[in-house]
């Protein structure tokens, strides 16, 4: 196994791996060693403009370099396209390794000169120390991949030691995955709604959709973390199509003024039968299309195909409303925000603190909404000061903790009870979602707002 020994079949690169690691038991003497395993990652360009027997030189010219540093008793081998396995025997303490590996990356990430033609790529190596993180070939070469995967996520030029808390995240990351393929099935999905309350008069005029999952041994788990599960094992369209029908039937349960928000993700919306979706949960609960909101992150703005912008104006052409969530947290195009149909824009907790930036932000927001007709909700207002800075800025609704945090339908319900007892007291009507458009700041009467937030906390 000296020189770089092409071969892509990782069966063989495992029993070369395993034949030298039993060489080195049999020695005897010394029994420490590193394992690294070293991933090219050639530019896309590189490949598409050069052609890629051209990126295929620039690999074999970087197997050479590698070779070159290596000692007679080392190994390495290549063993996919951009990908070395080495195999450092006399054993490197981590110190060592760690020295070996940034030489390596710096080597591999020197120029290439090829026919005239300059290029760079960039490097990133995994790295197991044996034996105490195993003596055989598939557990290490697992371990490093590990490791690899590890420093590619932290950027370009890095190099990363197998920890066990590697391992233990991904073993639980698989068990979480399996669990949720059963988790529908097994009725562990829940909807809480959290109130989203009109700056002009204080009254809850809508009510996202927050989807929480009870599982039987780790509690509720949030949406951050499995969404993005469901997304790539391609179950977000059966989840999200639970969603939408759970959030319309339990909506027509609510006042008939407020709006449902459910959350969409933009592989829903590019699967081709969102629209079904929308219509059998819609006329399965006899709710009106106008009740119902679909929030899509901005991300969107940037990658629509034209399923999505098909189905979005069939969606806004029904009278469903549409909401650009998570907004100023992504690159947005703002060209293509005047070209979608949406009718609100949710402005991302991050950007509306107390501080004269964020006011300046969240201003600049509000007058960007109101060029292009739609109204402008502030996300995650926790306090009173940072309240007061989104409603003097103009915005006409906002959602957070300072009005309180999603909840189950049923209390849901209950507060809407305290609330009619409350208004039919003082016999103002709610307002229509609509009406805020035309809503002036100066005109918002804060008790009223003061006296909702303290029904909603109880
Ligand atoms: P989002 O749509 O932006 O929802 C708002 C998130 O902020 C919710 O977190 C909510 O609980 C949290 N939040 C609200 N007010 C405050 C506040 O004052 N302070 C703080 N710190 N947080 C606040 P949650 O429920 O954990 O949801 C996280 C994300 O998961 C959502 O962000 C949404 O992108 C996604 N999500 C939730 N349900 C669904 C769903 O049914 N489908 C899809 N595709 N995504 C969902
Ligand atoms: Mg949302
Ligand atoms: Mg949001």
């Amino acid at each position: 196994m000296r020189r770089p020994y092409v071969d892509d079949r990782k069966d063989s690169v495992l029993e070369i791996l395993e034949q030298a690691l039993a060489r080195l038991i049999a020695d005897g003497s010394e029994q420490e060693f590193a394992v690294f395993l070293i991933g090219m990652e050639r530019s896309r360009a590189l490949s598409d403009v050069l052609g890629y027997s051209f990126g295929e030189e620039v690999v074999s010219l970087g197997g050479e370099r590698i070779e070159s540093t290596l000692r007679e008793k080392d190994s390495v081998v290549r063993l996919s396209n951009d990908e070395f396995v080495i195999l450092l025997k006399s054993g490197p303490s981590a110190g060592e390794s760690g020295i070996v590996a940034k030489r390596l990356i710096d080597l591999l990430q020197h120029s290439y000169d090829i026919r005239g033609q300059v290029v760079n790529v960039s490097a990133c190596i995994g790295i197991v120390l044996g034996p105490q993180n195993g003596l055989h070939a598939e557990l290490l070469l697992n371990r490093a991949g590990i490791a690899l995967r590890a420093a590619k996520a932290a950027g370009p030029g890095t190099f990363q030691f197998f920890e066990a808390a590697m391992e233990e995240r991904i073993n639980a990351r698989h068990a979480l995955t399996a669990d949720l393929r059963k988790a529908l099935l097994l009725d562990q999905f829940e909807v809480h709604y959290q109130p989203q309350v009109s700056m002009k008069s204080g009254q809850v005029i809508g009510l996202e959709a927050l989807l929480r999952w009870r599982h039987p041994t780790l509690g509720m788990i949030p949406p951050a973390e499995f969404i993005p599960i469901a997304e790539e094992i391609g179950l977000i369209k059966t989840i999200g199509e639970w969603v939408l029908r759970t959030a319309c039937r339990q909506a027509a349960l609510f006042p008939t003024e407020t709006v449902v928000a459910v959350n969409a993700s933009p592989i829903q919306l590019n699967g081709g039968s969102f629209l079904d979706d929308v219509d059998r949960a819609l006329a399965g609960a006899g709710l009106p299309a106008n009740r119902l909101e679909i929030e899509i992150t901005e991300g969107i703005l940037l990658e629509h195909t034209s399923t999505v912008l098909r189905t979005l104006h069939a969606l806004h052409a029904r009278g469903v409303r549409l909401a650009i969530d998570d907004f100023g947290t992504g690159y947005s195009s703002l060209g293509q925000l005047a070209k979608l149909p949406f009718d609100s824009i949710k402005i991302d907790r991050s950007l509306v603190g107390a501080s004269a930036q964020q006011r300046a932000i969240v201003r600049s927001i509000v007058a960007l909404g109101e060029g292009l007709g739609m109204s402008v909700l502030a996300e995650g207002l926790e306090t009173e000061e940072e309240y007061d800075n989104a409603r003097s800025a103009g915005c006409i609704a906002g959602q957070g903790y300072l009005f309180g945090k999603a909840m189950p339908s049923n209390q849901v319900q209950d507060l809407f009870r305290q609330l009619s007892c409350s208004h039919s007291a003082s016999d103002s009507p709610m307002p229509a979602r609509d009406d805020l458009a035309n809503h002036t700041p100066r005109k918002a009467r804060r008790h009223r707002r003061v006296h909702s937030t303290v029904l909603l906390h109880n």
